[in-house]
């Protein structure tokens, strides 16, 4: 039933609009990191870039008035030639001898319309404000001066306004005279309100307003009168000005270039980044990876072999990348045809089953369950050692045929027996009847011992069976043995016991001890077929005792020593030697010999006969608990 609605909780709205991930938080700052540096990088330009204007513009002003200079001397050595060229004129000479003048003076007027200078005659002296050039004019055939010529320039706003023709200006410069406290310029006289023009660039103050100036002296013919540049000090600021917008404008249109390029290659960094640690976590996983991983380029060769794979099969990384897979890996063409190929990890529409194949490296057999997935440029195999788990298969297969064959013999006589006392009991003799009832007690027994003993390696696996530790007296427990052994041994077998004269106890269950003697002396007897002598030792040092039983029968080959100690494990599984077993035997002894915290070992000369020896803890030096 559908609750309330009232009671039903809506679904939270998710937020719209700006979010800003933490790691475009990152970014944000990192840009905001990077621009910071930028910015006053671009300022520091703007402001070199309006000083650079400012020193331009010093540097036109001096031009400009040497230019003007120039101008000016030329004027001024025009006058002197003019002054000569009086002082040798007749005329003027007789003016001065009979004249009753000794100083003659001429204006030179400097304009368009005479731009060399043209002089006329003046009968006062020359202004203060003038360049003023006298020359003493001598009466040659006597030797002696009759007076003087003198020409001057005047220098006035008329004079300016040619000289400022005449000069070479730039932008809104001007020139002017600087007379005592004034600038006399073409158009008007200023006053100056600031400190004296210097011969080096200097912002001055005149008629309320701002100047940059320069000046410099027009020699002691000018009387003190300097002739300066002059810009408006708003004028250079306003180019410095712009000069510095222009500059910082370059400089933050860089930035925001800069800004840009770095937003938009961020995410591939980051993503180059990213990709690098997951390369590099993919490798430390593919290190620590229990499956081998084998990469096999198109062109069939090793690209890659991990660490497990050089556990699992010995064939070291750098002995085999970059070579053929075929060269390096044993029986390889034979695998790649078995081995299924996925076109994806875990597709189901492939036949994707792993499959085991052997492999034979160094001489040892290895099994490998085996799968690929397809990759761009090659293919990716995983594999896992299955040898241990297709050795179990093997043995439990060979287990299912000893075991029938154990169950087949005892259950034949069984049944043979039943058969002739029910069909025949009359007939028969009652040492027969005696005999078959003997013959079924001990084929059952024989059963029985079998059943006994799978149940107990089904216990042994499971981990379910009991053993109880205590002290033992072990001399009991072999001669025990030993006796049960002598009833059961024919004639040609004698069985011994070799012990010292005192024997420690032992620490371990007694019940599961004689367990394990009993099926050591029952090996011995059976695997005898020939005889001989049997004999069970006991030894003891400070912490172990050992427990041996000896024989001189079939012996184990060196290779084998081991291997029999396995679950199912038999020299011969198909009872060609005619000597039954289930191969449990060994495996139980060694799963309770280690339960008792001890262990088991065979020595054996094949053809010669075998010593197993089991070890338990001595009692007396094991600390009773507190
Ligand atoms: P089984 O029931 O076959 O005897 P075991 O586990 O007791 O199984 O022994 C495993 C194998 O070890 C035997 O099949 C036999 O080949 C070998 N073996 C065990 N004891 C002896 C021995 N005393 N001498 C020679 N071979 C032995």
């Amino acid at each position: 039933m559908k609750p309330p609605a009232a009671l039903t909780s809506a679904p939270v709205p998710q937020r719209r609009g700006l979010s800003i991930r933490p790691g475009g938080v990152r970014l944000i700052a990192a840009l905001l990191l990077l621009a910071a540096p930028l910015a006053v990088a671009a300022w520091g330009l703007g402001n070199y870039a309006a000083q650079r204007e400012r020193n331009n513009a010093d540097a036109r002003l001096t031009d400009s008035l040497n230019s003007a200079s120039r101008v000016y001397r030329r004027a001024l050595s025009n006058v002197d030639v003019a002054a000569a060229r009086l002082a040798n004129d007749r005329q003027v000479q007789h003016k001065l001898l009979h004249g009753g003048r000794h100083v003659l003076v001429w204006r030179m007027q400097v304009d368009d319309a005479h731009p060399n200078g043209e002089v006329f005659s003046q009968p006062d002296p020359p202004p203060a404000a003038a360049a003023v050039r006298s020359v003493k004019v001598d009466f040659f055939s006597k030797a002696h001066t009759i007076g003087r010529v003198v020409v001057f320039l005047p220098l006035d706003r008329r004079f300016v306004e040619w000289l400022t023709r005449h000069g070479e200006l730039s932008g809104h410069q001007q020139l002017a005279l600087v007379r005592g406290g004034s600038l006399v310029g073409p158009a008007r006289t200023l006053p100056i309100e600031s400190g004296p023009i210097a011969s080096g660039p200097k912002d001055i103050r005149a008629a309320g307003l701002g100047y940059r100036a320069v000046a410099m002296g027009l020699g002691s013919a000018a009387d003190g009168i300097r002739l300066a540049a002059l810009e408006p000090s708003s004028y250079i600021e306003s180019k410095a000005t712009s000069a510095r917008w222009r500059a910082m404008g370059l400089g933050f249109a860089v930035i925001v270039a800069l800004l840009a390029l770095a937003y938009s290659v961020s995410p591939s960094i980051a993503r180059t980044r990213v990709s690098k640690q997951e390369r590099e976590r993919a490798e430390r996983v593919l290190a620590h990876v229990g499956d081998g991983v084998l990469h096999v380029d198109r062109d069939g060769v090793i690209r890659l072999w991990n660490p497990a794979a050089e556990a699992i099969t010995g064939l070291r990384s750098d002995a085999i990348c970059n070579h053929p897979a075929e060269e390096m890996i044993p029986g390889w063409p034979e695998i790649v045809t078995r081995v299924p190929v996925a076109r994806r990890p875990g597709d189901a529409d492939d036949a994707w089953t792993a499959e085991t194949v052997p492999l034979e490296i160094q001489g040892r057999e290895i099994w490998l369950s085996m799968v690929g997935v397809s990759l761009g440029d090659g293919i990716v195999y995983a594999f896992r050692d299955v040898t241990r788990d297709r050795r179990l298969e093997e043995l439990r297969a060979q287990f299912v045929a000893t075991i029938s064959h154990e169950l087949r013999t005892p259950l034949a006589s069984l049944h043979g027996a039943a058969m002739t006392l029910l069909e025949r009991q009359d007939e028969l003799h009652e040492q027969t009847r005696r005999d078959l009832l003997d013959m079924i007690a001990v084929q059952s027994k024989r059963l029985a011992a079998l059943t006994e003993e799978i149940l107990l390696a089904g216990q042994l696996d499971s981990g379910s069976l009991r053993v109880v530790t205590k002290p033992f007296d072990p001399e009991e427990l072999l001669w025990t043995a030993a006796a049960a052994a002598r009833i059961r041994v024919g004639d040609d077998t004698t069985v011994d016991v070799s012990i010292p004269a005192v024997l420690p106890k032992v620490e371990g269950d007694a019940e599961r001890a004689r367990q394990v003697l009993a099926n050591l002396v029952d090996n011995a007897i059976k695997y005898s077929p020939q005889g001989g002598r049997i004999v069970l030792g006991f030894e003891a040092d400070g912490d172990y005792a050992r427990f041996t039983v000896r024989d001189e029968g079939l012996g184990i080959p060196l290779g084998e020593q081991k291997r029999i100690f396995e679950k199912f494990y038999r020299l011969d599984p198909d009872h060609r030697r005619g000597i039954g077993g289930s191969g449990l035997g060994l495996y139980i002894c060694r799963e309770l010999v280690r339960s008792m915290n001890g262990r088991i070992w065979v020595d054996s000369d094949p053809g010669k006969g075998a010593a197993f020896t089991f070890e338990l803890p001595v009692a007396d030096r094991v600390t009773a608990p507190a």
